[in-house]
């Protein structure tokens, strides 16, 4: 297909976020159960559930546009996801393995939060006010996800992580 419009550009992206989202939900569980820190555990599992509640966002609007959010595979989550996999299955301290899987997850979430930030922006330039708002609203959980992830690792993680050094 000729993507000949900034709007074709915004729903080649929002299928390209739709694959990233069902790729996340797929390894977050595993995340969570490789996570010893009960509160990063838990982090993940609400995050679990927050992914699940985007894609239905990126639904609503594929639904609205009278399109469908399948048929594109995100290969820069793939990419992120399979290096996360590759790191869980390395021999570590519980405690150095969630401050490893801390930055997984955050790369996850900055990647996302460049994708949903111009798809919102795309969104508004389009006039597409409850595109802009449902992808607003994802994204402002994305951004809260890392900082929590960021809290955690400051406050807790990374210093329990270096207790061995
Ligand atoms: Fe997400
Ligand atoms: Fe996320």
């Amino acid at each position: 297909m000729e993507i000949d419009s900034l709007r074709k550009l915004f729903v080649e992206e929002l299928k390209d976020l739709h694959s990233a989202e069902r790729q996340i939900i797929q390894a977050l569980p595993r995340m969570a159960k490789k996570a010893s820190n009960t509160q990063l555990r838990s982090a993940f599992e609400l995050h679990l559930e927050e992914t699940r509640g985007q894609l239905e966002r990126l639904d609503q609007i594929f639904e609205k546009l009278g399109k469908k959010g399948l048929g594109k595979k995100c290969k820069g989550m793939e990419g992120l996801l399979e290096e996360a996999k590759e790191m869980m299955a390395e021999d570590m301290d519980p405690e150095v393995m969630d401050a490893a899987l801390i930055s997984a997850a955050q790369r996850v979430e900055h990647y996302e939060i460049a994708g949903y930030g111009t798809v919102r922006a795309y969104a508004q330039l389009l006039g597409d006010k409850d595109a802009a708002r449902l992808l607003q609203q994802t994204l402002d959980e994305e951004g809260a996800t890392d900082k929590k992830l960021t809290q955690l690792a400051e406050t807790t993680i990374n210093v329990e992580a270096a207790v061995g050094a």
